[in-house]
């Protein structure tokens, strides 16, 4: 694949968000460097660099379709409140899971895991109603 200028910028600018953002993100934060670029332009160029493996698209939840580098290899945890995304760095690797898949007979060459829960955020603002009885709200 050739590595144009458009796409090196979008690659550069991806690894250095640890947001995980989306197309329109990402046109956002080439834009300054780029202020000629369309949008289509960068969906295009991140088409292209998830084909080849240099990005991973992650659609998780059914939120909006995120990007990301791929390197270091990590897995994803989503607030299930805000959708926020965040890396998990350590996890179970490759050979945990082909002891798991052992008996199936499989090879494995990949496989994903998705984590969810609360994020610091969330969990902040929970824990603030949480000193409010359940049954205030009455009809
Ligand atoms: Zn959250
Ligand atoms: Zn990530």
């Amino acid at each position: 694949m050739r590595m144009t200028r458009q796409r090196k910028l979008i690659l550069d600018e991806l690894c250095k968000a640890k947001s995980h953002p989306t197309a329109d993100e990402v046109y956002k934060l080439v834009r300054p460097r780029m202020p000629r670029i369309s949008l289509g332009t960068v969906y295009r160029n991140l088409d292209q660099l998830s084909a080849s493996g240099q990005i991973v698209k992650l659609t998780m939840g059914g939120g909006p379709m995120r990007f990301d580098s791929t390197f270091p290899q990590h897995h994803h945890i989503r607030c299930s409140k805000c959708g926020k995304v965040d890396d998990i760095i350590s996890g179970p690797n490759i050979k945990i899971g082909q002891e798991m898949v052992n008996e199936s007979g499989y090879e494995l060459v990949g496989y994903k895991i998705e984590f969810h829960g609360l994020c610091p955020r969330c969990r902040k603002r929970n824990g603030n109603k949480e000193g409010k009885p359940q049954s205030s709200a009455r009809n």
